[in-house]
């Protein structure tokens, strides 16, 4: 369970989470949307602890992302896949997805790398294993950084915006994986402008605006002309993004 209290994070005078309360239990796919500059970056950093909190608290299957000395198992629950791919450019696909594995949980090399290789299959990139990140388009870049992520295997999976820098084509290649993986079970919290993506494969859907969470509802019910729909300031996001 990933359980968010109160969470309030400042940069200067700008309150960019302003109290969240937010809980992601196991099995669930939870997209976030919200405009930009509402925070939805900020709330992933803040779960990794690439932020720290200002006021309220974050746990990760119990384990306090404020405190030093249970961070680093807080990470170790979950992974994370940016916007940008921020795959080592000077390793090839299989090593950028082997190093954490080997490097911090000690698995052997040989086992890491069956499982890489399997994780490349699995996202279609059987043959580019020893490619590196400059050989691969951007799609196939952003699969590789998934299953770096997955390498580790977490048990939640957080993803900001991974399709963003992406065009069409390479974008519908990456929810084609993430669509997968929710329907495998995999927990995922995604930051996501795409909202049709996120009506199809979410569980629930989180509204961040200006750091306060407007709405936490079952996807049907954000959706609905009743649910979401009836406050005004989703609708003209909605209308804005279709
Ligand atoms: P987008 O959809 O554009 O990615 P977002 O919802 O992810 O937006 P955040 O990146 O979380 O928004 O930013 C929320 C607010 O916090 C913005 O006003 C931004 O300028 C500010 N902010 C984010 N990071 C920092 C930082 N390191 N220092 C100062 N201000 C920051
Ligand atoms: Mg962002």
């Amino acid at each position: 369970m990933i359980l968010i209290d109160g969470a309030t994070k400042r940069f200067g005078a700008n309150t960019v989470l302003n109290g969240i309360d937010l809980r992601i239990a196991p099995g669930e796919v939870v997209s976030v949307l919200g405009a930009s500059g509402s925070g939805k970056s900020t709330l992933i950093r803040c779960i990794n602890g690439l932020e720290r909190l200002d006021g309220g608290s974050i746990s990760v299957d119990g384990h306090d992302v404020s405190d030093p000395t249970q961070l680093q198992l807080a990470r170790r629950c979950s992974g994370t896949v940016f916007q940008m791919f921020n795959l080592y450019p000077h390793m090839t696909a299989l090593q950028n997805i082997t190093l954490a594995p080997m490097e911090v949980l000690k698995v052997p090399r040989r086992e890491a790398e069956e499982t890489a290789t399997a994780l490349l299959a699995a996202v279609g990139l059987a043959g580019h294993a020893h490619a590196f990140p400059s050989q691969l388009s951007g799609g196939q870049r952003q699969r590789v950084g998934i299953c770096r992520a997955l390498a580790m295997k977490p048990r939640y999976l957080l993803l900001d915006e991974v399709t963003s820098a992406l065009d069409p084509e390479m974008t519908a290649e990456v929810l084609e994986i993430l669509a997968k993986l929710a329907a495998d079970g995999t927990t995922m919290l995604f930051v996501t402008h795409e909202i049709e993506f996120a009506r199809q494969i979410s569980s629930r859907v989180v509204f961040l605006d200006q750091g306060r969470l407007l709405a936490d509802l079952p996807t049907v019910q954000f959706f609905a002309a009743d649910g979401g729909l009836a406050q005004p300031r989703i609708a003209q996001f909605l209308s804005k993004m279709t």
